[in-house]
């Protein structure tokens, strides 16, 4: 009893000595750590970091068993390590910190949030419009919308932009005589950031024998990320939309306009989001069942 006295009245002297500045210490580190994590996560660089926590581990354990040598190159390994992350993570770390110098404002962050959502719908309405004329006149499309996954990677391979989406835009660029019609066009936040990209193929080996390398890419992008792949197919002018892994093949306008709000607005009531997804699942239910089809 004695001892468990003694504890708590060690704790008790501890708390005492915490002052408002260790708190303050404490949670810029947890969000430091939670930012990292989410980088992590998002740039699924699990691998990565996993070879990073082997290299740490690996240089304690050498010092604790005076492994000089060995000792020696992990240090250097890690000296430059660090430069080589920075390098690498280069676009990640200035979006955090685009993105931490811009959260210094609750108000404007709130206001930023409504006028993403206007961007990202009317990003929505010109997808929609422009690929009900591509479809009519057989140009192949291949949108990609980002989500929480960042695609820089993917636009590295491409031509950079900057612009804001419309109809006219998107058709002048998948345009079968424009330089950047091959390669997929990357949307972010409602913005085209960049055009003719290369992404990656589907691993899926049980897929359709009749699509080809531009649905086979707009399905391994959705599969190596959350994005949301919007095809106009050249030879048929069908419009689809993959989303993790899966297509959805034939789709009519409407459907597309409101699988791509159910799938990149953000979630509003649960009364409005559930009216949404019943008219959505209508339209493909009558969709399958041979109604309104184009
Ligand atoms: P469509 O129905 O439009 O003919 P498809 O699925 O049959 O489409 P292909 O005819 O093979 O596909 O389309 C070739 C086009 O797909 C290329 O010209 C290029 O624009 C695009 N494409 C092919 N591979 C990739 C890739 N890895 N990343 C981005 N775009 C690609
Ligand atoms: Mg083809």
């Amino acid at each position: 009893m004695d001892a468990f006295m003694s504890i708590l009245d060690t704790c008790r002297r501890y708390i005492q000595l915490i002052q408002i500045t260790d708190i303050l210490d404490m949670a810029i580190i947890a969000y430091l750590v939670y930012r990292l994590l989410s980088l992590v996560k998002s740039t699924s660089s699990e691998k990565l970091l996993k070879g990073v926590l082997f290299i740490i581990l690996a240089l304690l354990l050498s010092s604790e068993f005076q492994l000089n040598s060995l000792n020696f190159v992990l240090n250097t390994l890690v000296e430059w390590g660090v430069l080589a992350l920075i390098i690498l993570f280069q676009p990640e770390i200035r979006r955090i910190l685009e993105q931490v110098g811009g959260s210094r404002f609750s108000f404007m962050r709130v206001l930023g949030k409504g006028q993403q959502t206007s961007a990202i719908e009317r990003a929505i309405d010109v997808t929609a419009s422009a690929c009900a004329d591509m479809s009519k006149s057989r140009t192949g499309a291949l949108i990609v919308f980002e989500r929480k996954i960042l695609l820089d990677d993917v636009l590295r391979s491409g031509t950079r932009l900057d612009a804001e989406p419309s109809s006219e835009l998107l058709k002048n660029i998948f345009f079968v005589k424009a330089p950047m019609h091959d390669g997929a066009m990357i949307m972010r936040e409602g913005r085209v950031l960049g055009a003719g990209c290369m992404l990656p193929l589907s691993r899926n080996v049980n897929l359709s024998r009749d699509l080809g390398m531009r649905h086979r890419a707009g399905i391994g992008m959705s599969e190596n990320s959350d994005a949301v792949v919007v095809l106009v197919s050249e030879e048929t002018g069908s419009i689809s939309v993959a989303v993790g892994g899966m297509l959805k093949r034939h789709l009519t306008v409407e459907t597309l306009q409101l699988l791509l709000k159910n799938e990149l607005l953000p979630k509003e009531d649960e009364e409005e989001a559930g009216k949404k997804k019943f008219q959505l699942k209508d339209l493909l239910k009558r969709k399958k069942d041979g109604v309104g089809h184009e």
